[in-house]
């Protein structure tokens, strides 16, 4: 508890002083906690020191967490792999949903909020590609597919288009890869103003992120500690859906 409060004072600071040092209200840049595979106690305490919202990768993690931690009042967000099967299920919780990053799913999202009678708030995950532009396999829609599956979120009933995310492409600079996100972000808000959101930055490089514009940054191991176990890290370990 106690290294948790210290660490939540340090994140705080360090996304501060880099909105700052980039001339922004540090007040722009909300904080998301990633606590998968660390327990529902350790998301109640920091809950109870102020912080409200949460980020899991895995869609049975994230319902055990949210049933158990109905009454702590956590909003949610989901920042994994989303398969179509389990995608009503996360909408239930009324997570927000990082990673949309396919038509499909976006279909199968939208009539879950439709059912549900409150909208999905989703960002498209963007795969910024590799150091030398191949595929990063982080995940995403291809950048250039961007702005016509944004249309089409914008236009569904059932969904409401928030922004964009993305995962900065390992063992590269990630400072130009947030900044071409920053720019398609652009892009995309001039057709759709209510996409204000920029999901980007991780423990090791939210400053980077927060000087690129990022609106929310997603912290695990800073706040947290470094995970007890695998997680399935961006899913490329786990079998990914075809591309239906
Ligand atoms: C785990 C995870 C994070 C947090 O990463 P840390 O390096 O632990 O801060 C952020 N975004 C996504 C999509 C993640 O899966």
């Amino acid at each position: 508890m106690a290294s948790l409060k210290e660490n939540l004072r340090a994140v705080r600071a360090r996304i501060d002083a880099a909105a700052r040092a980039a001339g922004r209200d540090p007040g722009s840049v909300a904080l998301l906690a990633v606590s998968k595979t660390w327990p529902a106690a350790d998301v109640r305490a920091l809950a109870a020191l102020g912080q409200r919202d949460f980020g899991e990768n895995r869609v049975q993690e994230l319902l055990d967490k949210a049933a158990e931690l109905a009454d702590a009042g956590p909003r949610w967000h989901f920042v994994g792999q989303l398969q179509r099967n389990k995608a009503a299920a996360v909408a239930r919780t009324g997570a927000v949903v990082h990673s949309l990053d396919r038509q499909p799913l976006a279909t199968t999202l939208d009539r879950a909020g439709q059912e549900g009678g409150h909208p999905v708030d989703v960002l498209i995950q963007v795969d910024l590609g590799g150091p030398a532009g191949e595929v990063a396999a982080r995940g995403g829609a291809r950048p250039a597919d961007v702005p016509a599956l944004a249309d089409a979120v914008a236009g569904a009933a059932g969904l409401r288009l928030r922004g964009l995310m993305a995962v900065a492409p390992r063992g590269a600079d990630p400072r130009p890869a947030f900044d071409r996100l920053a720019d398609l972000a652009g892009r995309v808000r001039a057709d759709h103003p209510e996409a204000v959101d920029i999901s980007a930055g991780m423990s090791g490089d939210l400053a980077d992120a927060v000087a690129a514009g990022a609106t929310i940054v997603r912290v695990g191991t800073a706040l947290f500690g470094e995970r007890p176990l695998p997680c399935g890290e961006f899913e490329e370990h786990q079998p990914r859906e075809s591309q239906q």
